[in-house]
C-alpha cells in the first residue's frame, strides 16, 4: 500500500486510487460547497457573506516522518484545516485512514463548522487526518507518528485556538498521545487540548458512547414524528465502531432488531435479530466482524436493498449515491457517519418519501460532549454521567425540534433546515465582527 501518496499544493486533491469507496462519489468536498448554495436563497441579506463559507480560513499540510520498526524511515502527509473560526476555536476530529485526502478533510471540517453552530456550541468548525491505515502499524509506530503529527500542527491547536477529538481509526489513547506531546512543547500539562481523552487525564464520562447515543436520540425523535416506532423495528447499521456499535447497542436495548451490519471486514444479516452485545464481543476480540457465528454473510448488494425501518449508514462519506438512493427499502436514514449522502441522492430520498436526519445534527452528540469535556477541564470540576447524558438529551432533542419546524415552515429538508440554521449563526457572527483590517 501506498502510504507516501502526496497532493501537490494548490492543485485540487484527487480521491486516493486506494478507495474502496465508490469512485464515481463526488468529491466530499463539492457535495459541502452544493450544501451551501442551497442554503443561500434562505439567508436574507447574510446570503452576501456566504462566500466566507466557501473558503476555508486556514489549511496546514505536514509532512510527518517517521522510524518504522523495522528501521526504515516511512513519510505520512497530514492535514489539519481550520474550516471557520467566527464563533470560536476551532473543534473538530483528527482521522487515520488510508482514503484520507485534503478535499475529504476540508468537506469534514466545513460540516463541523454547520455542526457546531446548529447545536450552538460555542466553536467553529475543523478537522485533521492523516493518509495512513492504522491496522498495518504497531502501537509503537503510531505512537511516534501521532506525536510527530501533533507536533507538526502544535502552533495551530490549543485549548483556545483548536481542539482535536478522535474520528475514525483513532481513539482515547491517540488523544492520551496528542495531549501528552503538546503538554511537553509548551511545558505544562494542558488537558483541554484535546476531547475524547481517556477518564484518567480529564476526560468525561460518558464521551465514548455519546455519538451513538445521540444518533439513537435523533433516530428516536425522527421515529416519534414519522409513526415509526423503535421497539420491532428492523434496523440496519454501516459501520460498527465508535459510532455504529454504540447506535447499534442503544437500538438492541431500546427494543429495535438490528438485522444487518457491515464493516470494513464482513456484511452480515439475521433476519431474527443479531445478537449485539455478542457481536460487539466478536468485533472486539477479532478486530471485527467477519466470522461472527450468529449471522451469515451476505453480498453487499443485499444488505443496501434489506428492507428496513432505519438505515444508519455510520462508517464513511459517499455511501449512498444516485443508484442506491432509487433502491433503499427503508424509511429513515439516520446520518451516523460524516457525509455519507450525496446531494443528489438526498433529493432523490426526499421525492420517494424517505426522511433523512442529516450528519450534522444526527452524529452531533459527540461534539457536545466534547464540549462538557473542555469545559470540565476549563474548570476542573467533572460532572456524573447522568447528568452529562441529560444535558445531552436536552441539546440534541432542544436541536432536533428547532430544525423540525424550520423544515415544515420553510418546506425543506432537515438538512436544508440545519444549514440554514447554522449558516444564519455563523454569517451573523461574521457580520457582526466585521473584516479585519
Ligand atoms: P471507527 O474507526 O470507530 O469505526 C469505523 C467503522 O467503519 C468500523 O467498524 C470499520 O470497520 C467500518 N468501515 C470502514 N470502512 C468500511 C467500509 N468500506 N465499509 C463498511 N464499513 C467500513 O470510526 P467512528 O468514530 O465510528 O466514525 C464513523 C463515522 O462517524 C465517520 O464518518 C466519522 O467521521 C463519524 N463521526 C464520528 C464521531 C465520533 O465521535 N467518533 C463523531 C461524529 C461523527
Amino acid at each position: 500500500m501506498n502510504q507516501q501518496h502526496t497532493t501537490a499544493v494548490g492543485e485540487t486533491p484527487g480521491r486516493e486510487p486506494l478507495s474502496f469507496l465508490n469512485p464515481s462519489a463526488p468529491e466530499p468536498w463539492a457535495s459541502f460547497i452544493e450544501q451551501i448554495d442551497r442554503v443561500a436563497p434562505h439567508l436574507g441579506n447574510l446570503a452576501g457573506w456566504l462566500e466566507t463559507l466557501k473558503h476555508p480560513k486556514r489549511i496546514l499540510i505536514v509532512d510527518v516522518p517517521v522510524h518504522r520498526d523495522d528501521g526504515s524511515v516511512a513519510h505520512y502527509e497530514g492535514y489539519r484545516v481550520q474550516h471557520n473560526l467566527s464563533r470560536g476555536p476551532g473543534k473538530g476530529g483528527v482521522r487515520f485512514h488510508p482514503a484520507v485526502t485534503l478535499n475529504e478533510v476540508m468537506a469534514l471540517s466545513g460540516w463541523m463548522t454547520i455542526k457546531n453552530a446548529a447545536l450552538n456550541l460555542p466553536y467553529g468548525g475543523a478537522k485533521g487526518g492523516i493518509r495512513l491505515d492504522p491496522r498495518t502499524h504497531s502501537r509503537g509506530e503510531l505512537q511516534r507518528i501521532t506525536r510527530r503529527y501533533t507536533s507538526e500542527i502544535g502552533f495551530i491547536i490549543g485549548p483556545d485556538k483548536d481542539i482535536p477529538a478522535p474520528d475514525v481509526g483513532t481513539n482515547e489513547q491517540t488523544m492520551a498521545w496528542m495531549m501528552d506531546t503538546y503538554s511537553m512543547n509548551i511545558g505544562s500539562t494542558a488537558t483541554g487540548v484535546v476531547t475524547g481523552k481517556p477518564i484518567s487525564l480529564g476526560g468525561s464520562l460518558g464521551r465514548h458512547e455519546a455519538t451513538g447515543r445521540g444518533v439513537f436520540i435523533a433516530a428516536r425523535e425522527a421515529g416519534q414524528r414519522s409513526n415509526v416506532p423503535i421497539v420491532g423495528a428492523r434496523v440496519v447499521i454501516q459501520g460498527f465502531g465508535n459510532v455504529g456499535g454504540i447506535a447499534a447497542r442503544m437500538f438492541h436495548d431500546a427494543g429495535a432488531k438490528v438485522i444487518a451490519v457491515q464493516d470494513h471486514s464482513a456484511t452480515i444479516a439475521n433476519e431474527a435479530g443479531i445478537d449485539i452485545p455478542a457481536a460487539l464481543a466478536h468485533a472486539q476480540a477479532h478486530g471485527g466482524l467477519k466470522d461472527f457465528p450468529g449471522a451469515t454473510d451476505i453480498s453487499v448488494s443485499d444488505f443496501w436493498s434489506l428492507p428496513s425501518d432505519y438505515l444508519i449508514p455510520a462508517a464513511l462519506e459517499g455511501q449512498i449515491l444516485p443508484e442506491r438512493a432509487r433502491t433503499l427499502k427503508t424509511r429513515i436514514v439516520v446520518e451516523g457517519a460524516n457525509g455519507p449522502t450525496t446531494p443528489a441522492a438526498d433529493d432523490i430520498l426526499r421525492e420517494r418519501g424517505i426522511l433523512v436526519v442529516p450528519d450534522v445534527l444526527a452524529n452531533a452528540g459527540g461534539v457536545t460532549v466534547s464540549y462538557f469535556e473542555w469545559v470540565q477541564d476549563f474548570s476542573n470540576f467533572f460532572w456524573s454521567e447522568e447528568e452529562i447524558n441529560s444535558r445531552l438529551e436536552r441539546i440534541m432533542v432542544g436541536a432536533f425540534e428547532a430544525i423540525w419546524k424550520l423544515a415544515e415552515e420553510r418546506q425543506v429538508s432537515l438538512r436544508t433546515a440545519t444549514f440554514i440554521i447554522a449558516c444564519q449563526r455563523v454569517l451573523a457572527a461574521r457580520e457582526q465582527r466585521g473584516l479585519y483590517p
